[in-house]
């Protein structure tokens, strides 16, 4: 049987990779696969709006089915900071060694290390829209550890769990993350879909 095709917009091969093993059922199109190598500007304020931005953009450049996500980091005590700027906390060019650098700094020896990871994801299909949204509760952890994931995953620490993000695999990671769990709602949802 073939599989249904969707564009997954997103440039991070990391994030393709999470989405892909999640959604075996699907055949999920990169934008490289689109032959879309641009960044989409995030301009929103807030992730769902950074999510439709991506969504739409692709949907109405190129008439495909596709869905974009949108995800922040938001610390309790840091005002629920850095939440949508999360990419570019410490300056624009995304600098992950930086960004943690500086939630670090900011946390200093602070007891509350309470965030959550939040998750937006829109999906655009024959002309109609949704929205699905999960957040993945946890504490930043004072350095970092593991090697595996990406971005703030080395001091993130799951509710539940003795280890950070980085110290799982991509299964585990993707069965309690934000964006796993969101993407199960898309999964939900597109196995109910009735053509
Ligand atoms: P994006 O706009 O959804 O790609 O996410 C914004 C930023 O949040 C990324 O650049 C990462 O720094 C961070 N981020 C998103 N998802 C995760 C995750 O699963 N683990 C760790 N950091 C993440």
């Amino acid at each position: 049987m073939n599989k249904l095709k969707l564009v997954f917009a997103t440039n991070n091969l990391n994030k393709l990779k999470e989405v892909q093993a999640m959604l075996t059922n699907f055949e999920i199109v990169s934008l490289a696969e689109i032959n879309f190598f641009d960044d989409i500007a995030e301009t929103a304020e807030t992730l769902e709006g950074n999510a439709i931005i991506k969504a739409n953009f692709i949907t109405e450049k190129y008439g495909l089915n596709c869905f974009a996500d949108d995800t922040g980091l938001e610390v309790e005590v840091l005002n629920n900071e850095p939440g949508v700027y999360s990419a570019r906390y410490a300056g624009k060019d995304n600098n992950t060694e930086e960004n943690i650098k500086k939630l670090l700094n900011k946390l200093g020896d602070n007891s509350n290390r309470k965030a959550q990871f939040r998750t937006a994801v829109v999906l655009n299909m024959n002309g109609k829209q949704y929205i699905f949204e999960e957040i993945c509760k946890g504490t930043i952890l004072k350095e970092k550890q593991g090697e595996s994931g990406f971005g703030y995953d080395p001091i993130f620490m799951p509710l539940g769990f003795n280890k950070s993000f980085a110290e799982m695999n991509m299964i585990e990671k993707g069965a309690i993350s934000h964006r796993g769990k969101a993407i199960e709602k898309l999964v939900t949802f597109l196995n109910n879909y009735t053509w």
